[in-house]
């Protein structure tokens, strides 16, 4: 049978764009449906935005700061309708590159929302960004989900009054006053937002610090941080119920306290978009929370359906999305062998101010494989001494496998935590020792040096597996 296209990909995120661009590059007869934005999540509701409004948000503090290195300034207001306006025609210079990128490399371009007719054919229907579209279809001989996540909204009685990350990037006004629901990387990094820009903030969650699935330290010092940053901190705590009272939202908590807030924001994950696809024309399997099941090639139970990024619940980042989306189309239609990434020393970094960042194992999953060396550095940066914010700590550590040296973790919160990080990474991903760490001359005067310059073990921890 003669197909339209050779690969149809739905969802024009990160990963979608970089495995229909590959694909075409290749020679492929591709196109790309989408039915919101040109560079989904990413691109429009999370790390760009998210981006631009942290750094927003460090301007406030500088001016502070700069007093202490001699300069006469005023610390001004901040126009929030301002920064959302200036985000927003960011946003649609980068929708009008990855519309033309797609263009350049020969994808065709599809509006409208898809569903699968069966395991060939999609219908295309009006959506968010062709609302007037004509229903028609379209055959590929092979088609890739891409479609992402979409913020999950636990239930209590009054959640319709609470926003999420979709709503967050475009309120016309700050609230004064905002409580977050959750500490995972979404809630860790509006609350330093909306801090920064100057409103009252509390950060609600339900385990005994924030950012689960981090090294403990830096949870450790990541919650000093948000003290140091003014968030007030309710732990071990669960919405109850929700509600208005006049202009105001009250927030009822399982521990009997309530807050009183301008606006309830949910950060409590995120769940596979895969509402309305039509999966049950197909053979596609879905297990827990949604999640399009594949195996190591990107394939669903469903040949010839692929699915990669957000929708498959594997690594949520964008950067791994991109390799996903990229190893696929060169498994599909490259003439060399697929590229390979090496996805266990994935880095992480989460934009508080100051941010946090991870690459490999924490000390707790180091030491079930063997004792492990820890190396700790706990310093005020250099800008923070005359700046006046000695309380505002840089921690690094080293998590070193004792019997081979090999560094298999690093890990840091401080300012430009992820942009040392990204360095590292690629010593640990190349499995380098500690003594290789120790003989690399450092960059003085930095804080990336201290990575350099541990020379004394903190502690042994004691192999527990
Ligand atoms: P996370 O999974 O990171 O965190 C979710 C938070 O919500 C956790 O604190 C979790 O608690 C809590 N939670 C979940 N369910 C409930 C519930 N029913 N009641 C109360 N609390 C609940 O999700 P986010 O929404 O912050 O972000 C989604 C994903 O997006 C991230 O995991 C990440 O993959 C990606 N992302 C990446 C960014 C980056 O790279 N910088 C930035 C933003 C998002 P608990 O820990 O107890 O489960």
């Amino acid at each position: 049978m003669a197909y339209d296209f050779d690969l149809l990909v739905i969802g024009a995120g990160s990963g979608g764009v970089r495995c229909a661009r590959v694909a075409a590059g290749y020679g492929a007869r591709v196109a790309v449906v989408e039915s919101r934005h040109w560079g989904g999540t990413c691109v429009n509701l999370g790390c760009v935005p998210k981006k631009l409004m942290v750094q927003a948000s460090e301007f406030g503090d500088m001016v502070t700061d700069s007093h202490g290195f001699g300069w006469n300034t005023t610390p001004g207001t901040h126009d929030w309708p301002t920064l959302i306006a200036a985000k927003d025609r960011e946003i649609t210079r980068l929708n009008g590159i990855y519309v033309s990128m797609l263009e350049k490399a020969g994808v065709t371009l599809l509006t409208g929302h898809a569903r699968f007719v069966d395991g060939h054919t999609l219908r295309i229907e009006p959506s968010e960004l062709a609302p007037s579209a004509t229903p028609h279809t379209v055959t590929a001989e092979r088609i890739v989900i891409a479609t992402g996540s979409t913020p999950f909204k636990p239930d209590f009685t009054g959640v319709e009054l609470a926003i999420t990350s979709d709503e967050a990037f475009h309120l016309p006004q700050r609230p004064q006053r905002v409580v977050l629901m959750g500490s995972g990387y979404i809630g860790v990094e509006f609350a330093g937002i909306f801090a920064g820009l100057g409103s009252r903030v509390d950060l609600v969650y339900r385990r005994d610090l924030p950012l689960r699935g981090f090294d403990e330290d830096m949870r450790t010092a990541l919650s000093e941080a948000i003290a140091v940053r003014g968030i007030t901190q309710h732990r071990h705590t669960n919405p109850v119920k929700l509600e208005r009272d006049g202009a105001d939202l009250v927030l009822a908590l399982d521990d009997g306290k309530s807050l009183r807030a301008d606006c309830v924001f949910l950060a409590t994950g995120r769940r596979p978009k895969i509402d309305n696809l039509g999966l049950e024309n197909t053979q596609v399997v879905t297990v827990e929370n949604g999640r399009i099941q594949v195996d190591e090639g990107s394939e669903t139970a469903h040949a010839g359906i692929y699915a990669i990024g957000d929708v498959t619940d594997r690594i949520n980042l964008t950067p791994v999305a991109i390799a996903e989306g990229h190893t696929l189309a060169d498994r599909l239609f490259g003439t060399a062998p697929p590229r390979q990434w090496c996805y266990a020393t994935t880095p992480k970094a989460v934009f508080f101010s100051p941010p946090v960042a991870s690459v490999g194992l924490t000390e707790t999953e180091a030491a079930q494989n063997g004792t492990v060396d820890i190396y700790i550095a706990r310093f005020t940066p250099m800008r923070h001494t005359l700046g006046g914010r000695r309380d505002r700590k840089t921690v690094m550590k080293l998590v070193v496998d004792q019997a081979s040296q090999k560094v298999v973790g690093v890990h840091i919160l401080g300012d430009d935590a992820p942009e040392m990080l990204q360095a590292v990474a690629v010593a640990v991903t190349a499995g380098l020792t500690k003594a290789d760490f120790d003989r690399t001359i450092g960059i003085h005067p930095t804080s990336a040096e201290e990575l350099v310059t541990m020379r004394t073990r903190t502690r042994e921890t004691l192999k527990t597996g």
